[in-house]
């Protein structure tokens, strides 16, 4: 295979270079950010430079966000080569239920879904000191699955790994977990305030039968979820059509 990994936890990543090892015999391409680039999301830097800079042969650090990597990566290094997928992680930490919406993990996948690359995101859901082995052998299996079977559309799994002995992996449905809405007030050496967001980092999964954080947390077990990429709610089409505003159907109306 040929594979482009890339992360959000940046280039010198142990859990990037556990992927790689797990790839021993694979065409491995490395592009990811220069740094800590985790809960940026899919932000990408459309209105300042980005630089390139070759690690070595094959490995390359951009500074930017994750999703700025795996665009370069795509569409620059691996220009008219594309690979035949990509592997986003292992993260350092949890990519559960909600936290998809924030993750650099998952946005530097679903780049390359977006362009039609099968793409797999790829989280290790313990506290350090992390072992990532299991969860890169388990990323590679599915990689291979996926470049063997060709799926006719493209594919984007997010896959969490629990700590410790993985008693088995499942297909399970993004689950629920909050942070709480803390704001913490603080005063600076210079006596101005300054704001902390996102409490203490510990998070509350609800107890949803089928979700990844149940999977994950609550039973031992690997969770692959299958993400889509049209986000369009299309279940609320007729909640929307009950509101009764003239016009406003599917059918273009005068407003
Ligand atoms: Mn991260």
């Amino acid at each position: 295979m040929r594979v482009l990994l890339s992360n959000d936890d940046g280039v010198h990543a142990a859990g990037l270079r556990a992927l790689a090892d797990a790839l021993e015999g694979d065409e491995v391409w490395v592009c990811a950010p220069d740094g800590e680039q985790s809960a940026t999301s899919h932000a990408i830097s459309l209105h300042r430079p980005l630089r390139l800079h070759e690690e070595a042969p094959r490995w390359y650090a951009v500074d930017g966000t994750p999703t700025d990597a795996v665009y370069v990566g795509m569409n620059l290094v691996l220009k008219d080569r594309w690979p035949d997928v990509v592997i986003s992680g292992v993260n350092h930490g949890p990519n559960l239920g909600n936290d998809v919406h924030y993750s650099g993990t998952v946005a530097a996948a679903m780049e390359a879904a977006l362009l039609g690359v099968p793409a797999i995101a790829v989280s290790l859901a313990a506290p350090p000191p992390h072992d990532f082995t299991q969860a890169a052998r388990l990323a590679v299996e599915l990689a291979r699955a996926l470049v063997a079977v060709r799926p006719s559309r493209p594919v984007l799994l997010n896959v969490n790994v629990p700590p410790g002995r993985v008693r088995g992996w499942r297909l399970a449905r993004l689950g629920k977990r909050t942070y709480g809405n803390e704001v913490v007030t603080k005063i600076d050496p210079r006596g101005r305030r300054y704001y902390w967001i996102g409490g203490e980092g510990g998070a509350v999964n609800q107890d949803i039968p089928g979700s990844d954080c149940n999977a994950v947390m609550e039973e031992g077990l690997a969770s692959v979820t299958p993400l889509q990429l049209d986000a369009t709610d299309g279940g609320a089409f007729e909640e929307l059509a009950a509101l009764r505003l003239p016009g406003l159907t599917r059918e273009p109306g005068p407003c």
